[in-house]
């Protein structure tokens, strides 16, 4: 009854707005597991078609790998499907307290916390460590859940202009006066693919005696030259106190996060994470994944070197074919379309040619800043790569924006 006609217009017109806007996101449905190549359905209710995948997180193709699948089976025959507990109560098994070791070995920290997500361990770490006499200061571009951890906190809130050390090291004086500083970035910015200079920011912390956080989701496990993260490519590791990271992304692609670093400041969230302390705990066929994939990471580098080639190979042909990208040489590698239509339709279109790649606009990304993410993977072959440059060239020239600037792009097709 209280849902009334009224409420009812209201959202149907705030959608409809979206949709003409073209700014309606649309699931797709997936037949089949993740990989390099999946079968989708699209549009919904066409029989499914077997494309090639250019925007999962599934870095190191790990998403179905058969060991990791493996491991997975163990884990549900020898710990079980569910805990029904949060993790202080009746919800930590010894694979839990393993799994935490792994990670602090592997991200070379003191100690490990596992949270449900990164998403979690972004809401719960700033509260847990800091009060309203600490300061967080952010790179504006961060991610999402980092914005909404500290908006859950009561320390200030300040930012510096993205990865503008000048313009970070003057905020870093004026909150000279707070009891803690914490400086806030992504490792690797999911949207754009560039890196933070982490050697400079912790040379700044140093200097001004903050704490530096850094969300390494899109790092964790093939940045650097063992994969470690963008610490190691810095040449850092150790001085971070405290990253967080997912076990959704690169690291086998299923669920769950992590908040890495200090052993005190660890500890403040295994007692005080809201999110840790009132969500449930990890499944333990995760857990027992995630072990696998450590285990394959530690012992060989080959697939984030196979990675790196891959992601060599795709931003040369993307670039020599004369799309506009963003700088940076991380798998993840934006082709500019900065009109929200536009970036739908060539999404559309690369469909038909067999490559899924789907097209990002406001508010994931900032207005006119629309784009066609692209993500390279390990579990790519050339083949794979070849024929989705194919594509994107014969879409491109569709559109006539091939060897265009953004300013004739976006003259064309407006913002
Ligand atoms: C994906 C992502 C997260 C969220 O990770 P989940 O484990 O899926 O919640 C957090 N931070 C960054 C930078 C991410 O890219």
């Amino acid at each position: 009854m209280g849902y009334s006609d009224k409420v009812r217009a209201t959202y149907q017109a705030q959608i409809k707005d979206m949709q003409d806007k073209g700014l309606l996101k649309q699931e797709r449905f997936i037949h089949s597991t993740q990989g390099a190549e999946i079968e989708v359905e699209f549009p919904t209710g066409a029989a499914p078609k077997k494309v090639i995948n250019m925007c999962a997180n599934n870095y190191l193709g790990l998403s179905s790998h058969p060991e990791i699948v493996k491991a997975a089976h163990e884990g549900l025959d020898t710990r079980g499907y569910g805990m029904s507990s949060v993790r202080f109560i009746c919800g930590t098994q010894d694979i839990h307290r393993e799994l935490e070791q792994k990670v602090t070995k592997f991200l070379g920290t003191e100690d490990t916390i596992l949270f449900p997500s990164c998403m979690d361990a972004n809401a719960g770490v700033f509260e847990a460590i800091l009060t309203d006499q600490d300061v967080m200061i952010s790179d504006r571009l961060v991610h999402a859940s980092l914005i909404d951890g500290m908006r859950l906190c009561s320390a200030m809130q300040d930012t510096f202009k993205h990865g503008n050390m000048e313009h970070l090291e003057s905020k870093l004086q004026l909150h000279a006066d707070k009891r803690f500083k914490v400086v806030v970035t992504d490792g690797v910015f999911s949207m754009d693919g560039d890196t933070a200079p982490l050697d400079k920011m912790a040379e700044l912390c140093e200097k001004y005696d903050a704490m530096l956080l850094v969300d390494e989701s899109h790092s964790s496990g093939f940045i650097g030259k063992t994969g470690r993260g963008t610490h190691e490519k810095c040449g850092v590791v150790g001085k971070i106190d405290i990253i967080t990271t997912t076990f959704g992304k690169a690291l086998g692609g299923a669920s769950g996060g992590c908040v890495s670093g200090r052993k005190e400041l660890v500890d403040m969230c295994r007692q005080k994470a809201r999110p840790y302390l009132f969500s449930n705990t990890i499944a333990p066929v995760v857990v027992s994944g995630v072990l696998k994939v450590l285990d394959i990471l530690s012992k060989s580098t080959d697939r984030r070197d196979k990675l790196e080639k891959n992601t060599e190979f795709w931003r040369k042909g993307l670039s020599e074919a004369g799309f506009v990208l963003k700088e940076g040489d991380t798998p993840i590698v934006p082709v500019m379309l900065f009109n929200a239509k536009l970036a739908q339709d060539f999404s559309k279109d690369l469909f038909t040619e067999g490559i899924y790649a789907i097209g990002f606009f406001f508010p994931v990304v900032p207005q006119s800043q629309a784009r066609i993410r692209t993500q390279v993977s390990a579990g790519h072959e050339m083949h794979h790569l070849e024929k989705a440059l194919a594509a994107f060239i014969k879409v491109g020239k569709k559109y006539e924006i091939l060897g265009k600037t953004k300013q004739q792009i976006i003259d064309k097709y407006g913002m």
